[in-house]
């Protein structure tokens, strides 16, 4: 080691779940001490603070791993090794980054040499880091899922029409109120707007004291414990694949609020609407796009969506340009305008057979032209062909 200068950069993580690690001060303090005893130079420092201790989110560590090919710092320092990284296999994979750029990873606490004995040891003190962490995340679950067979409340805030007293589900009457409203309401076929409507005018509010949006009317209308089931570990928005597995339901766990057929009709409604709401946003027909001309400029206009909102035709040289002036015109004014044209002109009894005589001229004509065309080309393909014998006539001749 005395040949070679060392230049280190300190690496510190922090996850503020767990009180029991070293803050990054403590672990820097440690890591600046082993560096003067060492006789090392201390050129960086990194640091991460996550909110968790089972989520990955290290912005600093992957900014070192990416900084040890500039040749900035031959050696990365932590305090312990359970900083560096949080399972084998990720250790083993950024090491090997490390060392492939000259970098060696050194811990202040634990001794690492190139010995195989370290090796071993190495692999050893990563296996216990990781135990060590899966064993807390598993004794946090534990501690959640005993509540929940319990059905104790497990904290945030509670749904609409229960209070929390002792860590258990209380109905608050006066709201349980507003919660059987929402319900009956949205299965008599109220719509959201509807129903917050009649909330704020019987005077109700949310759990938090803020008037109804449509989000909480939602919420309360897709949430199971109001019929008595106490659901835990249910997926989160941003993982709801989670394994049916861990999910735990006890049925008659909490005072209900709103009996079984009730819920399930309003959850068989809730995908009716879903269903005809996906309906009327398909992609909209424009009857008449390219068929109508602007009354300005005579290009073509288009079917379009003006300010995300208007249905209109508009001018394709406008839309393209801005050169014309001309304004859109409502898309449900004109396509009735046509239809009710269409109506009086076409699809009026006296003006059919004045409308199959035209069809049939037009067609009559069609075929002349066709007749000619063949008769033209049957008399090209003769002369052709008499050309050809002429020509192999003369070959044969020399
Ligand atoms: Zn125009």
């Amino acid at each position: 080691m005395a040949d070679t200068e060392l230049r280190a950069a300190a690496y510190a993580r922090y996850s503020s779940d767990n009180q029991r690690e070293e803050s990054i001060e403590a672990q820097l303090r440690a890591i600046k001490e082993y560096c003067e005893k060492n006789n090392i130079q201390l050129v960086k420092i990194y640091t991460d603070e996550a909110k968790s201790a089972t989520t990955d989110d290290r912005p600093a560590f992957l900014q070192m791993i990416k900084d040890s090919s500039l040749g900035l710092f031959n050696a990365v320092i932590v305090h312990k090794l359970d900083r560096f990284a949080r399972n084998r296999y990720d250790s083993a994979f950024y090491r090997r980054q490390l060392k492939k750029n000259g970098v060696k990873l050194i811990s202040v606490l634990e001794q690492l040499d190139d010995s195989p004995e370290s090796i071993i040891l190495e692999s050893v003190l990563e296996g216990m880091a990781e135990y060590y962490s899966k064993n807390l995340a598993r004794e946090v679950m534990k501690g959640l899922k005993e509540n929940a067979f319990q059905a104790k409340f497990n904290g945030g805030i509670p749904p609409l029409g229960y209070d929390i007293v002792d860590g258990k589900y209380v109905i608050n009457e006066k709201e349980a109120e507003a919660v059987r409203l929402i319900f009956e309401l949205y299965a008599q076929g109220y719509g959201y707007r509807q129903i917050i409507d009649e909330l704020n005018l019987r005077g109700y509010r949310t759990k938090k004291g803020n008037p109804f949006s449509k989000n909480s009317i939602h919420e309360i209308l897709k949430n199971e414990k109001y019929t008595g089931k106490y659901i835990f570990n249910k997926g989160t928005k941003k993982n709801h694949r989670m394994v049916k597995e861990d999910v735990i339901v006890i049925e008659n766990a909490i005072p209900a609020i709103i009996d079984e057929d009730l819920f399930k009709k309003v959850q068989e409604k809730m995908k009716e609407r879903k269903i005809t709401r996906g309906a009327n946003s398909a992609k909209r027909v424009y009857l008449l796009s390219g068929l109508v001309y602007c009354g300005v400029c005579g290009s073509k206009m288009v079917g379009c969506l003006s300010r995300g909102k208007y249905v209109t035709y508009r001018c394709s040289r406008k839309d393209r340009t801005k050169q014309c002036t001309n304004r859109d015109i409502n898309k449900e004014k004109v396509e009735a305008f046509v239809i009710d044209e269409l109506n009086k002109r076409i699809l009026d009894p006296k003006v059919a057979p004045i409308l199959a005589r035209l069809l049939n001229e037009e067609n009559q004509k069609l075929n002349r032209e066709k007749a000619e065309e063949i008769a033209f080309l049957k008399k090209r393909y003769k002369e052709v062909e008499e050309q050809m014998k002429n020509i192999v006539e003369a070959i044969a001749q020399g």
